[in-house]
């Protein structure tokens, strides 16, 4: 995949584009990113541009040194990782890349490597790539992939460039979901709780996430101050572990997002599949009213992130809500 069709990291690829265009790019980096934001297709993108003939700052995507790094069948492109079963990468396997690393490349005019996680190198093993990452042989360039760069040997940090990759913006994971096919509904919801990583939106399953905002939607709809039963059955339903807790709350974001919008009249802006549930809901209150839940969702989201006590800030949140709604 060339630099121009990578979402989301636009002041890397920048970057990138101009070290690759005056030749200037380092031999060793950290690409510190959380998984799924980006890193390993930069790694490759840059990999190609570097080899690429046809381009200046850019891999074409279709010569035959570009289609063989993206198919992963490219001679002198290497990927280190885990062997199946194991944990750490061992210091056999980066004995055998480095190696691999000092013969001469088969066709391109350097060889390449990509180590992930490099977090989960042995100390042995990460020692013995030190002399490596200073001079690696042939020019070769090598890109650790790391959730977190303090995790690694200073001494490894101190040999490569750090670049940090920010997680992805919903609408980026949005943009991507939808590009590979999924409904804009689904993708809308999925990109709320991706936690900017597209794998982590992969493996959140649709079935058990519409389930989740249905069920999230009818305890709210419920809410009744006369019955403050309905308050503690919400909040005990929706609260959760923090992570639990902030997916609920993000999803609560997104629906009153979509219910300001409607109660104020914009009802275009909302392209939400449940937009009748929502339409009807929203036709209980005023926009003033509208917005009011929603600060008071995003102040109780901060709270949850700055480890307020789960339940008791849902309990209050759903207090607030419910009189709201009165
Ligand atoms: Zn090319």
């Amino acid at each position: 995949m060339p630099f121009a069709d990578i979402v989301g990291q636009e002041q890397i690829v920048e970057v990138f584009r101009r070290s690759v265009r005056s030749g200037k790019t380092s031999h060793s980096y950290i690409f510190e990113g959380i998984p799924g934001c980006g890193r390993r297709k930069t790694a490759l993108a840059l990999i190609q541009a570097l080899f690429c003939r046809e381009i200046e700052d850019d891999a074409c995507g279709v010569c035959p040194s570009c289609r063989k790094v993206a198919g992963g069948n490219h001679g002198d492109v290497h990927l280190v990782e885990p062997l199946p079963d194991k944990r750490d990468i061992s210091i056999d396997q980066l004995r055998e890349i480095q190696r691999e690393l000092s013969l001469r490349p088969y066709e391109a005019p350097r060889k390449a490597c990509i180590l992930e996680p490099a977090e989960r190198m042995s100390v042995n093993a990460a020692n013995s790539l030190l002399k490596t990452l200073e001079e690696p042989p042939g020019n070769a360039i090598i890109i650790l992939l790391s959730e977190n760069a303090d995790m690694l040997l200073p001494t490894i940090r101190s040999r490569c460039q750090l670049i940090r990759f920010s997680p992805l913006s919903p609408e980026n994971v949005r943009l991507l979901l939808e590009k590979s096919g999924i409904d804009h509904s689904v993708a809308l919801l999925r990109a709320t709780l991706a936690e900017g990583s597209m794998q982590r939106a992969a493996e959140l399953d649709d079935q058990g996430l519409t389930a989740r905002r249905d069920a999230l939607i009818r305890y709210v709809w419920a809410l009744d101050l006369g019955r403050i039963k309905s308050v503690f059955e919400a909040s005990e339903e929706l609260s959760g572990n923090r992570d639990e807790t902030l997916a609920s709350l993000d999803m609560l974001l997104s629906c009153f997002r979509d219910i300001v919008y409607l109660s104020a009249g914009f009802a275009d802006a909302v392209a939400s599949s449940i937009r009748p549930d929502l339409e009807h809901f929203a036709a209980r209150f005023s926009p003033e009213q509208a917005l009011q839940m929603l600060t008071d969702i995003m102040e109780t989201r901060r709270a949850v992130q700055r480890n307020a006590n789960n339940k008791l800030a849902m309990d209050c949140l759903f207090m607030k809500l419910a009189g709201n709604m009165a």
